[in-house]
């Protein structure tokens, strides 16, 4: 499941591709991916919609519009967006198909395009696409206050990548917590983005085990793993992501963080630290793999 590093990718491959461009058509080749509003009403609202800037909360990419309009995406377990040339034939699994004009000339963008070149580039009018095989992703469109009022967006904790979200925060977050870390983590309502990934490389990078219970961790502890979240967030955003299922980047290419994970998906291979066979255990019914020598 793309997490914050995979959708933070996503966000910024689209920035400069996308700003400055407007809706033109919107086609819901499976309308229940749209939960919010009705699918004719969110057709109709896009459409001759402006987007003004692109960002990511948690693990929604934010499509900004005029009118304080969002254009919400949660890609769910495999859900993919990208941007292609319009005369790219439809891959399966195609669930939306949206047209946008071309930037207009006078326009500037956001950010230098970086990355890649997109064929025809902003002269061109180009299309949005998002398939999901698993179809466990969503689409909702609404001003912010809309899609937390109608339920249609979860209320989430702070962004554990905000230089003004300090160490003293995330241990006042677990201070009255029972539940176990590693699920602690994976709530989103306490911080956002971190989902099963990240969550074991977090814990093993700081030395804590995944079955420990939250409020038991002391001050060093979470000062450590608050760093741990950090950097391991913000060296899997370096590399892209990591591609261990079905991610994929807006140009449809593979992350590069997945050859560097330290420990998911490596229960039974050696510890990279002291070469012990790494363990797994389950929690809120995840697979969680870590080290009975390391992590304590
Ligand atoms: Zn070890």
């Amino acid at each position: 499941m793309p997490e914050l590093p995979e959708v933070e990718t996503i966000a910024a491959d689209l920035r400069p591709h996308l700003v400055g461009r407007t809706f033109l058509r919107c086609e819901l080749r499976f309308p229940t991916i749209v939960r919010h509003p009705e699918p004719e009403a969110f057709i109709d609202a896009i459409v001759g919609m402006q987007v003004t800037a692109v960002g990511r909360r948690g693990k929604y990419i934010l499509i900004r519009l005029v009118d304080d309009l969002v254009l919400v995406v949660h890609l769910g377990m495999s859900g993919q967006l990208r941007l292609v040339d319009p005369a790219t034939p439809l891959a399966l699994h195609t669930h939306a198909v949206f047209d946008l004009s071309a930037i207009e000339p006078n326009s500037t963008p956001p950010s230098p395009a970086k990355g890649r070149d997109f064929p025809g580039e902003r002269g061109r009018p180009i299309q949005l696409r998002y398939r999901d095989p698993r179809r466990f992703g969503r689409l909702l469109l609404g001003t912010e206050s809309d899609l937390l009022e109608a339920r249609a967006m979860p209320p989430l904790g702070p962004e554990p990548i905000d230089p003004a979200f300090g160490a003293d925060d995330l241990y006042q977050r677990f201070r009255n917590r029972k539940a176990l870390i590693k699920a602690v983590l994976l709530d989103q309502s306490t911080i956002a983005g971190v989902g099963n990934i990240y969550a074991d490389e977090s814990l093993y990078r700081a030395r804590v085990r995944p079955d420990r219970v939250a409020r038991s961790l002391s001050k060093g502890s979470v000062k450590r793993l608050h760093e741990a979240l950090r950097l391991s967030l913000l060296i899997a955003i370096k590399n892209r992501g990591s591609s261990v299922d079905t991610y994929r980047d807006a140009w449809g290419e593979i992350g590069g963080q997945q050859e560097k994970l330290q420990v998911y998906g490596r229960a039974g291979e050696p510890c990279f630290t002291c070469g012990r066979p790494l363990s797994l255990v389950r929690i809120a019914g995840r697979s969680s793999v870590f080290c009975r020598r390391c992590q304590r």
